[in-house]
């Protein structure tokens, strides 16, 4: 059984970034410019907002956090939307999510330039990346592909189960998995499924992203299995100094020594998302999604 070392992965493909960034500064280029709305203060958000900024400066961007009030209405922040769609010097930028209750999110990701949308969630990149044009990819799901291809895990004609269905892990996953050159003949399950444990068993590659801690036990997974574990749920934990612990959707204990591999949490696939949106930072600055204007 090989433990998938996502922390590992994640600092050579920071290391690609970087030096790519130095080829530009180098040539005189424009270094790419990221930014992030944040809404509100959920502590979670600006947890990963700051993880966001700190991993610009290691590899070289330049970014700016723009702070917004909770209170923010739905207008005020269209028009902050707009500002950056507007703004030449800015290559991405990402609204990050959960926004507060008041303001609709799908119309905020709508409103995104796609040209700029490095979150890949806007219906533009996800109908490109469906029918297999070149789209900026949501971070998470591109961060397992760059594990599986790092692993040179072997993809074409096994059945990959995904379980979770949300548009930004598990439906994006099962598309991008059955696509040419990944060749997976893929079920995606949810929480209408039927049998699910038996769904499961029959997968050669599992992915479980449906948030719901140490959902998947061993009896579920086949032997010699691919595990990827996506979920991260923070449980009360009186081992540690802050109180609380992550646990993954995989009971990891029982489950990794029936695996071929498998991604622990943390330090699997959570190291991995935030490379996916530097690199789609520097694939826009380079205009390689979309040329630029
Ligand atoms: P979500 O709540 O939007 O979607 C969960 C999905 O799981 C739904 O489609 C639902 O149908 C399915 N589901 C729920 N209960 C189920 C059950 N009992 N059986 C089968 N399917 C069931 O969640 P999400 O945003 O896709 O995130 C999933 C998990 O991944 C969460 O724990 C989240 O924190 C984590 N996550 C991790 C990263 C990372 O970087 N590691 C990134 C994004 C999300």
């Amino acid at each position: 059984m090989t433990i998938i070392d996502g922390k590992e992965v994640s600092a050579a493909l920071k290391k690609e970034i970087a030096a790519e960034v130095e080829k530009i500064k180098a040539a005189g280029g424009k270094i790419p410019y990221l930014v992030a709305i944040l809404v509100g203060d959920d502590g979670a958000s600006q947890t990963y907002v700051g993880h966001k900024e700190k991993m610009c400066a290691e590899v070289g961007f330049r970014s700016t956090v723009l702070r917004l009030p909770a209170e923010t209405t739905e207008e005020q922040l269209l028009k902050e939307v707009d500002r950056l769609n507007n703004d030449d010097d800015v290559d991405g930028f990402i609204v990050q999510l959960p926004l507060p209750k008041h303001i609709d999110e799908q119309k905020i990701i709508e409103a995104i330039d796609p040209r700029k949308d490095v979150d890949g969630f806007h219906p533009e990149n996800a109908g490109r990346m469906v029918t297999g044009l070149p789209a900026f990819l949501p971070a998470t799901p591109d961060g397992i592909l760059a594990l599986l291809r790092y692993y040179k895990i072997e993809t074409a004609g096994k059945h990959c189960v995904v379980i979770g269905r949300s548009n930004i892990v598990g439906r994006p996953m099962a598309n991008l998995l059955s696509q040419k050159g990944w060749d997976c003949t893929v079920t995606m399950c949810h929480s209408r499924t039927k049998d699910l444990a038996k769904v499961v068993a029959s997968g050669d590659i599992v992915i479980a992203a449906l948030g719901k801690a140490e959902f998947v036990t061993a009896d579920m997974v086949k032997p010699g299995a691919v595990v990827i574990d996506v979920g991260i749920t923070r449980v009360p934990s009186d081992k540690t100094k802050s109180g609380w612990k992550l646990l993954g959707d995989v009971k990891y204990d029982e489950v990794a020594p029936k695996c071929s591999y498998i991604t622990p949490v943390p330090g699997g696939v959570g190291p991995m998302t935030i490379i996916s949106l530097m690199q789609n930072t520097l694939k826009a600055g380079k205009g390689e999604i979309y040329p630029k204007k």
